[in-house]
């Protein structure tokens, strides 16, 4: 085995790196990358060569061969080729305003390339009559003649450029060919600190590649590569990615499961024989079978005396939170603190009025910490948290943060955990000696992989609806019924009620077809101000901002809400109760459940309209119907596997291993199989890797996926 990337290559040697090249070096020690492009590249949240390597381009564009003049279409993105005839500098109409014109042609067609903003003395520089130019870019008419508008360009005398193109998600200040480059250093500086964690001969079987190679390959495709495999996120190289993000998680989740068995609860908890009808008793209704059910599974695992490691599984709507609160009030009674966490700021914010409105009998002294908060609230938080003065704390992830410190927390909830993080999961778990706990998620998915995701979980679902709870009723309308849609919104905001428009992308990208909620917002804003107020609310937000703005939607100061899916989780405002659901096609269908459980919430049945693009596919279509003609989350996220099986733009995420998305794990099933074998096989020490050196082997995975290997515990 002369594999230099195979970790048992290196088992007998000493860590070869100390005080030397590392992968986790800051990315300034690359060539080319000085401190101004470093700062550029950490506000992006990349710090470090690995994260660098693990920032994979968003798409490809194919510039294999140039596409001859007489044969492009305009409103298609091409290369071509061809050979300068002339051009120059001109004024535009009669302004002061000049374009810089570049005219090749290539024996089919002549082809006008224009400049806008441009610095002469480069293009001055390019224009050289008679030479070849490949140009890169989107092809429009300007009446009979074809034109490229701020391509990219190059002088080549080759028709073949030869490769695939990387397009990388966007780091402000930098551009494409920065970026690019920057990887390309990275890449060949750094190879030989790619080990690979994962033993050869597993990788040799699932046939996937090693790591190097994958990574490598998916920031410089082959010149063979199969340009739609590469843009779906198809490629073995996607798939070894996918597949090491599986093992990170998987192997976090069985250690958990392999320890959990021999840890015990500090505290088993006394609760009172009366605890359920107590606690109901203060509510203003009745709890439902299920939400009983729960509730006293939950108290059982209280009483044992390992901790508790619950998740709790209901469609949106069906009641979670006061599950959540019979728990809280189990260890409130028992003198412990309870921390709940939620994803977004105004989740926990929501949580936190609930929580706060509970009758005073039940004992709650909730405390809100979120990320925003001053220095000295932060302080005076901390302390209060520290001294026992509350024994609820809602938050943001801020919870998990070093200073935080808890007097004694008995029991962690955290709610909506549609990502599973593992690891934060344990971060806040660890602020506690073994404390019971909790998860909430309303993104069911099916039971096969919820034994691998949350093999150290038990499970209780809510699967009925709260009495009174009227549903959504959903509609597919299509681009040309905008009228008639947006007269039903004016009807239910003239009623009084409140209306949401989710747009799938923030602010204009190259898709100049897609409706971006900026300018959605800024075309509803003028079409009903003054009469209604318009909201908008999106993800890049300061966070104190989205507050004021969920606040005000839910007080009812803001009629019509324009979003992305920031309010996908959780997020409840009684009003609520119309959804305009722009392209709808390009959201998973267990997104677009979760996202239309936003409305309708209150005492009115909710309406969800999801506008389709003309021209999607059948296929598309079909998928949308099914969300017209069930309501129930189960059912929805088994149909959307099925669908998926299909193959859907995967879309690697930049972010390194660590936590995995839903829709990672219903794309990528088999990996997930595979994944867990290998994992189980490393943990169990299994003869197939006989004569292996697991100290070295786990060294190596715990580098690579932040997992503690060492203190491996025994079953
Ligand atoms: P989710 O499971 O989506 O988190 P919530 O806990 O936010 O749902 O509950 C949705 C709504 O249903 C809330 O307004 C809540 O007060 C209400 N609710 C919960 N349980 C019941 C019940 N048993 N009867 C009537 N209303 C209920
Ligand atoms: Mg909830």
């Amino acid at each position: 085995m002369d594999d230099p990337t195979d970790p048992m290559t290196h088992w007998n040697k000493k860590p070869r790196y100390k005080g030397q090249k590392r992968l986790t070096n800051d990315l300034s020690c690359l060539k080319g990358i000085g401190p101004k492009r470093a700062d550029l590249f950490r506000a992006r949240g990349i710090n470090t060569v690995k994260d660098l390597l693990y920032f994979f381009p968003l798409r490809y564009e194919d510039r294999r061969e140039a596409i001859p003049i007489g044969e492009l279409r305009p409103g298609e993105q091409a290369l071509v080729w061809g050979r300068i005839r002339g051009g120059g500098e001109e004024r535009v109409g009669g302004s002061r305003k000049k374009v810089f014109k570049i005219e090749i042609e290539d024996g089919t067609g002549t082809l006008q390339v224009l400049w806008f903003n441009y610095r002469p003395a480069y293009l001055w520089q390019v224009l050289e009559r008679g030479k070849g130019l490949a140009v890169y870019g989107r092809v429009k008419a300007y009446g009979k003649t074809l034109q490229m508008i701020h391509p990219d360009v190059e002088k080549t005398e080759s028709r073949k450029s030869g490769f695939l193109r990387p397009i990388y998600p966007s780091v402000k200040g930098l551009s494409q060919k920065v970026i690019a480059k920057a990887v390309q250093n990275a890449l060949e500086g750094c190879a030989e600190l790619v080990v690979d964690p994962i033993p050869g001969t597993f990788t040799e079987k699932l046939r996937l590649p090693r790591l190097y190679e994958a990574i490598k390959c998916l920031h410089l495709p082959p010149a063979t590569g199969d340009f739609k495999k590469f843009s779906e996120g198809r490629t073995k190289y996607h798939e070894r990615i996918q597949f090491d993000r599986f093992i990170g998680v998987v192997l976090a989740v069985l250690k958990k499961r392999y320890e959990r068995s021999s840890t015990r609860n500090v505290g088993p908890y006394s609760l009172p024989v009366d605890l359920l009808e107590k606690f109901q008793a203060n509510l203003p209704f009745d709890l439902t079978p299920d939400q009983t059910r729960a509730i006293k599974e939950i108290c059982q695992d209280l009483e044992k005396d390992s901790p508790m490691m619950r998740l709790l599984q209901g469609d949106v709507g069906c009641g979670k939170t006061v599950v959540a609160a019979a728990a809280a009030y189990a260890a409130i009674l028992n003198h412990r603190q309870v921390a709940l966490m939620a994803p977004t700021q105004i989740l926990a914010r929501q949580h936190f009025v609930f929580f706060s409105n509970l009758p005073e009998t039940l004992g709650f002294k909730p405390l809100f910490v979120t990320g925003a908060l001053r220095a000295e609230e932060k302080a005076r938080a901390y302390e209060m948290m520290r001294h026992g003065d509350c024994n609820f704390i809602v938050g943001t992830q801020a919870l998990v943060q070093e200073e935080v410190r808890f007097q004694d927390l008995g029991l962690v909830i955290i709610d909506e955990q549609h990502r599973f993080g593992v690891r934060q999961r344990s971060l806040l778990a660890q602020k506690a000696e073994a404390p019971d706990v909790l998860v909430m998620t309303a993104t069911p998915i099916p039971r096969t992989l919820a034994i691998i995701l949350y093999a150290d979980l038990d499970v209780s679902v809510i699967r009925s609806r709260p009495p009174g709870y009227k549903g959504v009723i959903t509609r597919i309308m299509g681009e040309g019924e905008k009228r008639k849609i947006y007269e039903m919104v004016t009807g239910h905001m003239e009623r009084g009620e409140q209306v949401m428009v989710i747009c799938p992308v923030i602010q204009g990208t190259e898709d100049q077809d897609l409706r971006d909620a900026v300018n959605m917002y800024d075309a509803l804003k003028a079409l009903y101000e003054p009469r209604f107020r318009v909201g908008l609310i999106h993800g890049e937000m300061p966070p104190g901002e989205k507050d004021t703005v969920m606040q005000k939607f839910h007080e009812g100061k803001i009629q019509l809400l324009v979003s992305t899916t920031v309010v996908e989780v959780g997020v409840h405002a009684p009003g609520a109760t119309v959804m305009v659901v722009e392209h709808p096609e390009r959201f998973g269908l267990a997104q677009l459940h979760q996202l239309r459980g936003r409305v309708g919430r209150g005492e009115k049945q909710g309406l969800c309209l999801l506008v389709k693009r003309d021209g999607i596919s059948g296929q598309a279509e079909k998928r949308l119907k099914v969300l017209a003609s069930c309501d129930d989350g189960f059912v929805i996220s088994e149909q959307d596997l099925l669908f998926r099986g299909h193959g859907e733009v995967m879309g690697l995420r930049q972010a390194g291993p660590g936590e995995i998305d839903i829709s990672e794990v219903l794309n990528n099933q088999h990996l997930l199989m595979a994944a867990k074998e290998v994992a189980e096989k490393i943990l169990r020490e299994d003869p197939e890797l006989s004569g292996q050196k697991y100290r070295y082997l786990r060294m190596q995975l715990e580098e690579q996926f932040g997992v503690d290997m060492q203190k491996k515990a025994r079953k």
